[in-house]
């Protein structure tokens, strides 16, 4: 499988060497040269097997060429065996035809933990086979941190370093990234926010220089190899619910547009799916794409669902791509015009081809606590704010009655103890055991400045194994 970018210009690249990119280098983003695409048979001949068997045949045609099969099976078995939940994406019943799919049982208790526990396995093969060696760096505001860390913990071949806001993540998420130790992980809480962390990133990206020829790697959904993992849930789901004979819509609380756009491939490959929900918080720039053609960038508004405050989304400009024919030109201009405005809409008929399928809605903190306290009174079932978003937004938003609606389950609720609080369930929330002494675990973890070049003094210091480069 060949890999092109959404500007057009950066050449194509087989998905080895795509894993280990980060952005291309004309600005864009990675998206498979032709998607594959499964008939309703060969879909439903998977019905009934194991998770890991599954999701081999739903990926098999993006690695093709890159890693035999054999080793691909054994490292999804791997992979979807640190679950904790033996289904690893169960479904529950909510009411009549609406279901969420809880995706929180991997190690670090989001559904991110999906793509990580692959992106990390699948780093550590490649980069073995090559003999090279990768350093990341990352920045979090809560979920991706703690998932990238327990994906890379074991990898021979990468040391990890991952920034987060000195002071401005949850004590239970500052505590499943510091309480890893290993040689090759690395916490650094920066004084400065997230935007801060996020733009350290960039900027090292962009000049490579104190790494003194290491390569970097991507870890968040700008990496092709996390949207890949994430089609396959969405199979998943829909085999249990009697796709792919009858089609499944689907609500995704959504950030960055990552989980979202893997389901919109996941219908591009041949599986029925019939609606898919944009859930957003207050920070709503995809719902006013979605229902105004109007992608304009806004300030940040902090909210109970802190994993999906965002400004822009990263993967959009994916979804920008089909939209305009796969025209690389077309969506270069449109990203450089938004550079410079922070605005952005598209033709009428391009935006009225997306509505076909995206319906959205933006849901405040108010109504995410509402929703909290309903689910649990009627059905005992105690959602996480993401969770609960995406449940809101799919009963107001969705078309068809007989057609079976899952929310995604983002999170696990102990995640987020203040949105639990604020809508008043009176239920104590517990740690699963794998977790449960996480309070009594020693941490360890570097505060540094606001300032780029102290920062990557530390990573040169420390980037092979905790010694220099
Ligand atoms: C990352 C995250 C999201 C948003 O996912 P995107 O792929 O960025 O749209 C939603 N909920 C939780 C709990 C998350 O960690």
């Amino acid at each position: 499988m060949r890999y092109i970018s959404t500007r057009g210009q950066a050449p194509a690249l087989n998905f080895e060497d795509v894993l280990l990119a980060g952005l291309a280098s004309d600005g864009g983003l990675y998206v498979p040269e032709n998607l594959p695409r499964f008939t309703v048979e060969e879909i439903a001949s998977w019905s009934g097997l194991p998770y890991h068997e599954l999701a081999f045949k739903v990926m098999r045609p993006f690695v093709t060429g890159s890693i035999p099969d054999a080793d691909f099976k054994q490292i999804l078995e791997e992979t979807y065996g640190v679950f904790a939940h033996n289904a690893v994406a169960p479904l529950r019943q909510l009411n009549g035809n609406e279901w969420v799919l809880e995706l929180f049982h991997g190690p670090t208790l989001a559904f991110k933990d999906f793509a990580l526990q692959l992106l990390g396995r699948l780093l550590d093969y490649v980069l073995a086979k090559r003999g090279e060696r990768v350093v990341i760096i990352g920045a979090t505001s809560g979920d991706t941190g703690s998932a990238a860390i327990e994906g890379c913990r074991r990898c021979d071949n990468v040391d990890i370093f991952i920034l987060h806001p000195h002071n401005r993540v949850s004590e239970v998420q500052r505590r499943q990234m510091t309480t890893i130790f290993g040689d090759n992980i690395h916490n650094i809480a920066i004084e400065g926010n997230f935007d801060d962390c996020q733009e350290m990133v960039k900027d090292s990206f962009a000049d490579q220089g104190f790494l003194k020829g290491t390569r970097l790697v991507a870890v968040n959904s700008i990496n092709w190899a996390r949207i890949m993992a994430q089609i396959v849930y969405y199979f998943h789901a829909a085999l249990q619910l009697g796709g792919p004979a009858r089609s499944v819509a689907f609500s995704v609380p959504t950030g960055n547009f990552g989980d979202i756009f893997a389901g919109y491939l996941a219908r591009n490959m041949g599986l029925p799916i019939s609606q898919l929900v944009v859930a957003t918080n207050r920070n709503d720039i995809l719902h006013r794409f979605m229902s105004g053609n109007r992608y304009d960038k806004d300030t940040l508004h902090p909210s109970l669902s802190p994993s999906m405050d965002i400004m822009v989304s990263s993967n959009f400009e994916r979804l920008l791509f089909d939209l305009h024919g796969r025209n690389g030109a077309a969506v270069g201009e449109l990203m450089s015009s938004f550079k410079a405005t922070g605005k952005l809409s598209v033709e009428e008929e391009r935006w009225t081809e997306a509505r076909k399928l995206f319906d959205s809605l933006a849901v405040d903190d108010e109504q995410t606590c509402k929703t909290i306290a309903q689910v649990f009174d009627t059905t005992g079932e105690l959602l996480d704010p993401h969770t609960a978003i995406g449940v809101y937004a799919a009963r107001e938003c969705r078309r068809s009655l007989s057609t079976p609606m899952v929310t995604l389950g983002t999170a696990h609720p102990v995640k987020f103890p203040e949105a639990v609080e604020k809508a008043g369930v009176g239920k104590a929330l517990e740690l699963p055991s794998h977790l449960a002494d996480l309070f009594e675990r020693p941490e360890r973890c570097t505060v540094l400045a606001n300032d780029l070049k102290a920062m990557q003094a530390f990573v040169g210091e420390h980037g092979n194994r905790g010694k220099p480069l």
